[in-house]
């Protein structure tokens, strides 16, 4: 392969291509920080750019491949999404607030993947405190649709979706909160992964709702999806809801016959709403899964409806709770000549915060006050266990349920900035996952006739990673895809 083309390989050609001395990863990582720096005034998808770390990180790989090193990412120049804390490397979060902030360790996936051999590249653009379906709320200004320039790349990891898609990293981190993974992979045309809640720690992550985060890979195949889970996924002490399941390897299973795999179709999923060519091409998709030995039968989820209204009073009473510790006197955005203590709280998070992060607080903080409790907060959390025992249900007699992972493909910047309510809808597909605390994964399916990307959800029981990263290989196997780029990517 010419050294010129080493950004359209995925990353299992590229581990083959180190491995096999066909270019060195000091080569690989200049190529890719030379296409950044080139390209990404149009995309805007790395607030920070790590060239000298990537460098001298790509050297050391180089002389452990040199000595045999066989490491599941080694010298594998990759992206971080910014609300994971890297060593030295400013975290924002997106958020004025911690534009200032370079944390002193690594996040735990950070480290692993550095402990994996990967180069890191960069961080990448993201919503404000990951509350976003556009990156519109960025304090850097919104990420840009590699499709479309003129569209947003979804959200709240549109930076890493973002990436990906242009070719400017092979494979980035990113974290779902309500489908911050999987959205932004199918606005992009890329495939993210959801793990299951638990299944990858979220120490050294910027928390926003604690019970629902969870961080998982964009990759440009499933076959590198299960390469990052591999590295991405285990037990970790430090995050108390970290589980101990034995971690499978995730690549071994990819090929496996899908010969009587049950999937559901939810109806509710299939209704007003669903824009008409994105039902085409997920029924075009589960054709796909019938020729390949899977029987589909409807399903029903009849409490879907419920949940963005519990959604959006969980997660921002969660984030009013996990946002307090941005006070001004720690660390992050203080105020200028503060009169006394508490007008240095009030300036600080007044001016630290964006609009949406300050809506989110007031909503939780709201919900959660006393009188206002158990109206809003405790029903909540109610309707969250209806709808996970809808999938606990569902899941007696069918394997995997398929969908749509967005109503519609990705809309145009400015669309639906003055309607925080049809931004929250845009999650309307992707949110009962992690309310349940499933995982789910998003691949790409085909475009619309405007050459929009469209993404098919596929969400599994839990710690059933391998079995989706099959369901999703054998999809990329028989179909092409997830190997269309962006038009203007060269
Ligand atoms: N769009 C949802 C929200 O704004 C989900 C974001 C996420 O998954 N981080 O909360």
């Amino acid at each position: 392969m010419h050294s010129t083309n080493l950004h359209q390989l995925t990353l299992a050609e590229l581990k083959q291509g180190l491995k096999k001395q066909a270019f060195s990863s000091v080569e690989l990582t200049q190529h890719y920080l030379e296409r950044i720096q080139r390209l990404d005034n149009q995309y805007n998808s790395f607030i920070s750019v790590c060239q000298e770390e990537a460098l001298s990180m790509a050297k050391q790989a180089d002389t452990q491949l040199a000595q045999g090193d066989e490491s599941a990412l080694c010298g594998i120049p990759i992206a971080h999404k910014d609300l994971f804390c890297t060593e030295g490397v400013r975290t924002s979060c997106g958020s004025k607030m911690l534009d200032n902030f370079t944390p002193p360790y690594n996040a735990a996936i950070v480290d692993n993947c550095i402990n994996a051999g990967a180069v890191m590249l960069g961080k990448t653009n993201m919503d404000e405190f990951a509350m976003g379906s556009s990156n519109e709320n960025s304090f850097y200004g919104p990420a840009k649709n590699p499709w479309n320039s003129n569209c947003v790349p979804g959200g709240s990891s549109g930076g890493s979706a973002a990436a990906v898609a242009a070719q400017l990293a092979v494979a980035a981190t990113a974290s779902d909160t309500g489908g911050s993974i999987r959205q932004p992979a199918s606005f992009c045309g890329v495939t993210g992964l959801k793990p299951t809640y638990g299944r990858v720690s979220r120490w050294g992550m910027v928390a926003y709702a604690s019970s629902l985060d969870q961080a998982g890979p964009i990759t440009k195949t499933a076959e590198d999806a299960a390469i990052m889970l591999n590295v991405l996924a285990g037990f970790d002490h430090r995050d108390s809801t970290s589980i101990d399941e034995p971690k499978p390897d995730y690549t071994t299973t990819l090929s496996d016959s899908l010969e009587g795999l049950r999937i559901g179709l939810p109806k509710e999923y299939f209704s007003d709403g669903l824009d008409s060519q994105v039902e085409q091409l997920i029924q075009d998709a589960i054709k796909t899964y019938e020729a390949l030995g899977a029987t589909v039968k409807e399903i029903s989820l009849p409490h879907t409806h419920l949940a963005v209204p519990a959604y959006y009073v969980i997660a921002p009473a969660e984030c009013s709770a996990n946002l307090s510790r941005f006070d001004g006197v720690r660390y992050g955005y203080r105020c200028e000549d503060p009169k006394d203590l508490e007008d240095l709280y009030k300036r600080s998070r007044a001016e630290g915060f964006g609009e949406e992060v300050k809506r989110r607080i007031l909503v939780g903080a709201y919900a959660l006050s006393a009188g206002y409790y158990d109206a809003y907060y405790r029903k909540a959390q109610q309707v969250r266990r209806l709808i996970k025992q809808d999938f606990d249900a569902a899941f007696n007699d069918i394997d995997v349920i398929a969908g749509p992972t967005a109503p519609s493909p990705a809309f145009e910047l400015g669309a639906k900035t003055k309607d925080p309510v049809s931004m929250y809808l845009e999650d309307i597909y992707t949110l009962p996952t992690n309310l349940a605390g499933l995982p789910g994964i998003s691949i790409p399916c085909g475009v619309t006739k405007e050459n929009k990307p469209v993404g098919l959800q596929l969400t599994g029981h839990y710690f059933s990673e391998a079995k989706l990263l099959n369901i999703a290989h054998r999809y990329q196997q028989e179909t092409d895809f997830h190997q269309h780029t962006a038009p203007a990517i060269d």
